[in-house]
């Protein structure tokens, strides 16, 4: 942890952390005639190369959002599942919102943004999230469990909400400077699985 926190000062001090005034500030939609400009997709070229970095350095890290490192628009860079990703295959998805979701669970999160903060959050089970692609083109996410919990804080994110205004009152855990981050966020996961009850709950 201490290392990442280090690594992050050092390579990555665009990085806004909790608190900062520009992570409360919601992302603007990006607007009919900016899609396919080059302003935007150099703002999204810009995004996806932090989040490409941000991996290489940290060996974490899955989905950013714009407002994280001072981009205006509503842009959100999500890359494919797996441990290493090119650039080629993350994907920019522009004006992220939710239309439809079903059930509800507990979901253990941590954020780029957060310094050594855990919660648990309440996220819908499953979701629909349509958005538009850098060319303005209709599309949608749909995705269930962790999948779908990652779309619902990074869609928080462009909103101007963390994970932390979400979390479950009590939740809060910070993970010790000397540990190895990844192991320490499972224990904490399996401390929140064991506190709440999960409740999945599906509309007939
Ligand atoms: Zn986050």
């Amino acid at each position: 942890m201490a290392e990442l926190a280090a690594c992050k000062a050092e390579y990555f001090p665009q990085l806004l952390t909790f608190g900062a005034e520009g992570l409360q500030q919601g992302c603007r939609l990006v607007e009919d005639r900016e899609f396919g400009k080059s302003s935007l997709l150099r703002a999204a070229g810009t995004l996806v190369d932090f989040l490409v970095e941000y991996r290489r350095h940290t060996n974490i890290g899955t989905a950013v959002a714009a407002n994280q490192i001072g981009i205006e628009q509503s842009l959100v860079a999500i890359a494919p599942p797996g441990d290493s990703f090119e650039a080629e295959a993350v994907l920019v998805a522009c004006n992220l919102r939710l239309a439809d979701t079903r059930g509800s669970h507990i979901s253990a999160e941590s954020c780029m943004s957060s310094k050594t903060e855990m919660v648990a959050v309440v996220r819908a089970h499953e979701i629909i999230a349509p958005y538009q692609t850098l060319d303005g083109q209709p599309a949608a996410f749909e995705e269930i469990g962790r999948a779908a919990d990652r779309i619902q804080h990074e869609f928080a994110h462009t909103l101007g909400i963390t994970c932390l205004q979400e979390a479950i009152p009590g939740s809060l855990r910070l993970l010790a400077l000397d540990g190895d981050p990844l192991t320490q966020m499972t224990q904490v996961a399996e401390e929140y699985d064991r506190l709440y009850t999960p409740q999945l709950i599906t509309p007939s």
